[in-house]
């Protein structure tokens, strides 16, 4: 039987943090789906159009990866699209709370699906996508911190405006 797995975020922007976990939740599950959050009450930076964009280019090598977006609730997409379990990254201690939150109001509306977490590699454990663009927007380097696709895009957005 084919496991599928899906890791939801907002990856407002995607960070190597990120692509950390997709790269490692890929090598456990036969099917990855990393699925963007399109929430309509929550304001983004980037439009989930974009957020789609720069995962499908940072994903593209990779056969059993996919790229998908949600609105609505989490775990009934998860059933819709056969996963059986949700991929979460875990970095300091302060992402436990609502993480633990998180899964277990999730596991109460569906105990069919089960959250899974992965650890943060050491490299990413300080970082967010919220201080990316706060660096970017203030014209710091933030080439090792993310795909060379999503520096591109934080590029573009800044100089734009
Ligand atoms: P959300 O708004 O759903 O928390 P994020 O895009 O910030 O969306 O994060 C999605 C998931 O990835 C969360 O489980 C978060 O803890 C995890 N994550 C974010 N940054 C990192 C990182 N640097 N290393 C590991 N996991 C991370």
């Amino acid at each position: 039987m084919m496991r599928t797995a899906i890791y939801p975020g907002s990856f407002d922007p995607p960070t190597n943090g990120h692509f950390d976990i997709i790269k490692r939740s890929a090598k456990v599950f036969d099917h990855l789906i990393v699925a963007v959050g399109a929430n309509s009450v929550k304001k983004y930076f980037f439009a989930v159009e974009e957020r789609v964009e720069m995962l499908k280019e940072i994903v593209s090598e990779y056969e059993n990866i996919e790229v998908s977006c949600f609105d609505g609730l989490l775990v009934e997409y998860a059933a819709k699209v056969n996963a059986v379990t949700i991929i979460r990254g875990l970095r300091a201690l302060s992402d436990f709370e609502y993480e633990l939150e998180l899964a277990l109001m999730n596991r109460h509306l569906n105990r069919e699906v089960d959250t899974i977490f992965m650890m943060t590699d050491e490299r990413y454990s300080f970082l967010r996508s919220s201080l990316v663009r706060e660096v970017a927007r203030l014209g710091g380097d933030i080439s090792d911190k993310v795909p060379s696709v999503v520096e591109r895009y934080l590029k573009r957005k800044f100089n734009s405006q």
